[in-house]
């Protein structure tokens, strides 16, 4: 099939899954935001005690890396370099070594020192392309920080998500998440949906992680399990 013609039927049959599950895409964000209230993960990010730059900090740290290890390594860094400002004027060695404890430091201190020479001295943008016009800041970091800080109704496509979306609604269609048109047009739908885009986001991560593991998901806890097409599937 022609490479036109099959994106014109990837997304014919993506906008055919939003509108076949339309009363799930509007019941799902709420049943997330309720179940949240009650399992929630308490991180230092989620509490609105980081300002807007230690917030893309904490975004390019949780990037490879579990969030409690990013919780627990957060205080020591942040009081160490505090803002943008400080991050730049430390000498490369310095920062490596703080973020040792992290992993990856060489490429991580590049990124975030990037980062900080980019932005000392400025307000950090509000609108997504120039966030992505900065050094290391992708789709997810820049979805997770208009997120957290503006509160922007938008969704953090990660592989979590991408395993939710497939289970409860339908099969991605290309081998990338990031160029698939049911995650996408699916994740708009859900996030538009949502009361509250920063629960509603947050409430998909915990459930990615304490409930709809990549194996042996725990349906029997999980509040999305009445829309659930896998959960319907393995019962029958
Ligand atoms: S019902 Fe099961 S498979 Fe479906 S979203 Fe919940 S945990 Fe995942």
């Amino acid at each position: 099939m022609p490479a036109r013609t099959r994106t014109r039927t990837h997304e014919h049959i993506a906008r055919a899954v939003v509108s076949e599950r339309s009363a799930a895409i509007e019941a799902v964000p709420r049943l997330l935001e309720d179940w949240y209230r009650q399992n929630a993960r308490d991180f230092r990010w989620r509490r609105g005690e980081l300002s807007p730059w230690q917030l893309l900090v904490a975004e390019v740290c949780l990037q490879q890396t579990m969030s409690p290890r990013v919780d627990a390594f957060l205080p020591g860094f942040l009081s160490r370099f505090p803002d943008a400002a400080a991050l730049a004027a430390a000498p490369r060695a310095e920062v490596e070594s703080a973020l040792r404890p992290l992993g990856f430091q060489r490429k991580r201190a590049a990124v975030l020192q990037g980062l900080a020479e980019a932005l000392a001295g400025r307000d950090i943008p509000r609108t997504r392309d120039a966030l992505l016009a900065l050094p290391g800041v992708g789709q997810y970091v820049a979805s997770a920080y208009l997120c957290a800080v503006h509160g922007e109704p938008t969704f953090l496509l990660d592989v979590n998500f991408a395993r939710i979306v497939e289970r409860v609604f339908a099969p991605r269609l290309r081998p990338d998440l990031r160029d698939d048109p049911v995650l996408e047009t699916v994740g708009r739908a859900l996030a538009g949906a949502a009361h509250d885009p920063r629960r509603f986001n947050w409430a998909m991560l915990d459930l990615g992680a304490l409930v709809c593991r990549p194996t042996a998901p725990r349906c029997d806890r999980c509040p999305l399990v009445v829309h659930c097409a896998y959960a319907a599937a393995v019962e029958e």
